[in-house]
């Protein structure tokens, strides 16, 4: 059984703890490997090698730093299909989604390799008679990452390639539930030609996250995860004076109104909804519909539900794969019951999906009607493929409803009605927007712009918020005398 090695100043090094976790393949109920827990030590040889290199990684000038993303960009794409089975095979999502969830992680570095532009700064040649100003922009220095089980592909390149073509150098703390692919990403980076201790993988859990957030040469920490520990970890890096962006949690809305694309409506949000196992933070968990439509939406969403092929995420044609681990399948079979007890009505039990008694995480698509605010199952990220459904009279209550929320990720709109989708832009609250799509998660150029309790912090991940983050300003005012 293969245990696993923390990447430190270019060396595979074998990690002192005993304490260690069992990396399963949620189809089957494998071992895959085991992930030790690093301690404070480990991590601390992690910090001193970061802080090394970027005594050097700062001086590199920013088009060779780009070269060094350029080339890491094309061995990702030969790699494209090997990266793919390693996410399906940790995470369980599906291979064609492993494929687009690499995809997002190539765009990060894509985007990262356009430093020459990006680290421009600016002048304003008088500012005064005989004055001038200029900004120029410089790295911070070691950063820290840790990231989710959902995406451990894509998440960790919102981070790494922006933060290390700035000119910083990287501490990536992967989820201890899919670290696999987090070592293949630094193998082949260093391949592409990354000086050593730029990138670092440190694998534990919350000792290596408690150490990132105490240790005073890590100037920045950017936090992927669930809402409880992205407060937690806001206000611990904060209040030891660091930077911190702490993306977290969420319980996505669609609204759709009675001149939507009915069959598009529900294409999407069945994908947005049972994708990736309900595990993405863009998920879309609860659908308000205008009354007229509801029963012909949900006629549809069921049949179309009942086609979906449960299985292992290897398999052809398998759309929904397992949940991440037993415990979170047992988490969700207990939020199908409050639901019920609660009230609503259970229209589509994946409880009985006969793939749901298998070795492997199942829970089939599960979908609920009549489902109100005050429900647990509509206030609570359930992250599986658990939906609910209220009906509501018109946008304005749908709006209503979906801004009772405390998370404000994400929200969609079903409708051909141009003034509907103003009001739906100006009134709801939420940073990512979709009209007519189902996962509106914006591409690497753009901000990932959680509201509410779904982010914590000023400056979101990628796009030029990413940039801002990772780097700090000096602004020179000169007269030539
Ligand atoms: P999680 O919060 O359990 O874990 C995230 C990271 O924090 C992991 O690396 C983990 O080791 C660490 N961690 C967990 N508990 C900790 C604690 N008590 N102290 C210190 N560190 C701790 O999240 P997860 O289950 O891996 O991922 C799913 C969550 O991530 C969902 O809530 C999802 O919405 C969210 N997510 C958000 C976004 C976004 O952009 N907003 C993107 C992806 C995932």
């Amino acid at each position: 059984m293969t245990r696993l090695q923390n990447f430190i100043g270019g060396e595979w090094v074998d990690i002192e703890s005993h304490q260690e976790e069992v990396v399963f393949n949620p189809a089957t109920g494998e071992e895959l490997a085991r992930v030790p827990l690093s301690t404070k030590e480990d991590l601390d040889r992690a910090v001193n090698a970061a802080k090394e290199a970027f005594a050097s990684w700062k001086e590199v000038a920013v088009p060779k730093r780009a070269r060094i993303l350029f080339k890491y960009q094309q061995l990702l794409v030969e790699h494209w299909d090997e990266l793919a089975e390693i996410i399906t095979t940790e995470n369980g999502k599906n291979l064609k989604e492993a494929h687009g969830e690499m995809l997002r992680a190539i765009e990060c570095v894509e985007f990262a390799s356009g430093a020459p532009t990006l680290m421009m700064g600016s002048q304003l040649p008088s500012i005064a008679t005989g004055l001038e100003s200029g900004v120029y922009r410089y790295p911070i220095g070691v950063v820290g990452g840790i990231t989710p089980f959902n995406f451990p592909g894509m998440v960790p390149c919102w981070m790494f390639p922006l933060a290390i073509v700035a000119g910083n150098t990287f501490i990536l703390k992967p989820s201890e539930k899919t670290p696999l692919l987090a070592n293949r990403l630094a193998e082949l980076f260093t391949e592409a030609g990354l000086p050593k201790g730029v990138l670092n993988i440190v694998h534990g859990a919350h000792d290596v996250v408690n150490g990132l957030l105490d240790h005073q040469d890590v100037k920045a920490i950017s936090f992927v995860g669930s809402q409880p520990v992205a407060e937690y970890v806001y206000k611990r890096g904060t209040q030891n004076l660091k930077r911190v962006q702490a993306l977290a949690g969420a319980k996505n809305h669609s609204i759709v109104l009675q001149d939507a694309h009915l069959d598009n409506a529900v294409t999407q949000i069945l994908n947005a909804s049972f994708g990736s196992a309900g595990e993405r933070c863009m998920a879309c968990s609860v659908v308000a519909v205008e009354e007229e439509i509801a029963d012909d939406f949900i006629d549809l969403l069921v049949k179309k539900a009942n086609e979906i092929t449960i299985g292992s995420g290897l398999d052809e044609n398998v759309f929904l794969g397992p949940v991440i681990r037993d415990e979170h399948k047992k988490r969700t079979l207990q939020y199908i019951e409050t639901g019920l007890e609660e009230g609503a009505q259970l229209i589509r039990d994946g409880r009985t999906d006969q793939k749901s008694q298998a070795k492997g995480y199942f829970v089939g698509p599960t979908i609920f009607d009549q489902v109100t605010s005050k429900m647990k199952i509509w206030q609570d990220e359930i992250f599986a493929p658990v939906l609910s459904i209220a009906r509501v009279k018109n946008l304005e209550e749908a709006i209503e409803l979906t801004n009772q929320s405390r998370f404000a990720n994400g929200a969609c709109l079903f409708t051909n009605h141009g003034g509907k989708v103003r009001e739906f832009r100006e009134k709801i609250d939420a940073g990512m927007l979709g009209v007519n799509i189902g996962v509106p998660a914006p591409m690497a150029f753009f901000p990932f712009s959680g509201w509410k309790d779904s982010f914590y912090g000023d400056l979101h991940a990628n796009g030029k918020d990413g940039l801002e983050f990772y780097t700090r300003k000096k602004v020179v005012t000169t007269r030539w005398v």
